[in-house]
């Protein structure tokens, strides 16, 4: 049994997670009822105490990060409760019988889907399997929430897999490229697709990420510097012509990046679009009214303009 010094820690410790994670659903979703939450957090306290992580974190952290990303993309309480009870059924002695009886029909269906697809073996080489694993598990779920949970669940066990064995380290870190990086895209998930990416290709060639890294760290500075002289430039134009829209800036992520010296055989100094912005607005009127005021602030290159807004690509 755990010293009561080291229960103390644990609860302040989680308490700390949980109160973060209530204040982020209230600036997100004010008007939810958030007592499933409260509940959830209760209950799996109460069922995964004493149980730790290859990191030595008491095990709650993890569900309580998992709810943490879920809050972030602004899920609904639902989703948020199912996210704290996701590895209830599999780590624990609660049944989903359990888990339907003291949380009712939605969050233990979600609780059950999440289960369900963590059973899946998704050891794979061939990209064709790869494609046809990806399908089957947007197949098995009704709910997408469950998707989402798994994306979350994947995204904090890659921000914590350097406590895992190195073999180990390396299916997950596969898996997760071949997997739930591209759902992830699918769904139009871009910032955690970035990270799933990023993660992976760290883990999976280090020395290789490494490389990229240093590299791009080397223009960054220039890169950030010139990216927030467009921005301003871009948003005084917006303002001009009285567009409302959110004009936001980025260096490319070191995967794909990676990618595309692989691709093209060159280095980093010839990657042409290292920097990237991306202007919101909120009509389809107004996105080519942008288009036109940067047309005519910097000319096309010839070739290389592509019009998205009326021909979307998969992932819209
Ligand atoms: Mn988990």
């Amino acid at each position: 049994m755990a010293s009561l010094r080291q229960q103390i820690a644990t609860t302040a410790l989680t308490l700390t997670k949980f109160r973060e994670l209530m204040k982020r659903m209230l600036e997100n979703r004010p008007q939810d009822d958030l007592s499933l939450v409260k509940k959830a957090y209760d209950y799996s306290l109460k069922h995964h105490e004493g149980q730790s992580r290859a990191s030595g974190e008491p095990y709650l952290v993890h569900p309580l990060e998992v709810a943490l990303v879920l809050s972030e993309m602004k899920m609904d309480p639902v989703a948020v409760a199912a996210g704290l009870l996701h590895d209830s059924v599999e780590d624990t002695s609660v049944t989903i019988v359990d888990i339907r009886k003291e949380f009712g029909e939605q969050v233990a269906h979600i609780v059950e889907g999440v289960t369900k697809i963590s059973k899946i073996d998704f050891a794979t080489r061939e990209e064709q399997q790869a494609e046809n694993l990806r399908k089957m598990m947007l197949a098995m779920v009704d709910d997408i929430r469950v998707v989402l949970i798994k994306l979350a669940d994947r995204l904090h066990n890659m921000r914590t897999l350097e406590h895992l064995p190195e073999e180990r380290r390396h299916k997950i870190a596969e898996e997760t490229l071949e997997i739930y990086a591209p759902i992830a895209h699918r769904l139009g998930m871009g910032k955690i697709r970035g990270e799933l990416e990023d993660l992976g290709f760290r883990f999976l060639d280090p020395v290789g990420y490494e490389q990229v890294e240093k590299s791009v760290n080397a223009r960054r500075k220039e890169g950030e510097a010139f990216l927030a002289k467009m921005q301003q430039i871009i948003s005084d134009k917006l303002k001009e012509a009285g567009i409302q829209a959110r004009v936001e800036s980025r260096i490319k992520r070191l995967f794909s990046i990676h990618k595309k010296l692989q691709r093209q055989r060159i280095t980093v100094d010839q990657v042409y679009d290292l920097c990237a912005m991306r202007v919101v607005t909120r009509s389809l009127q107004d996105c080519y009214a942008v288009l036109g005021i940067i047309h005519n602030l910097w000319r096309p290159v010839p070739g290389r303009i592509k019009d998205f807004i009326a021909m979307p690509r998969p992932n819209f």
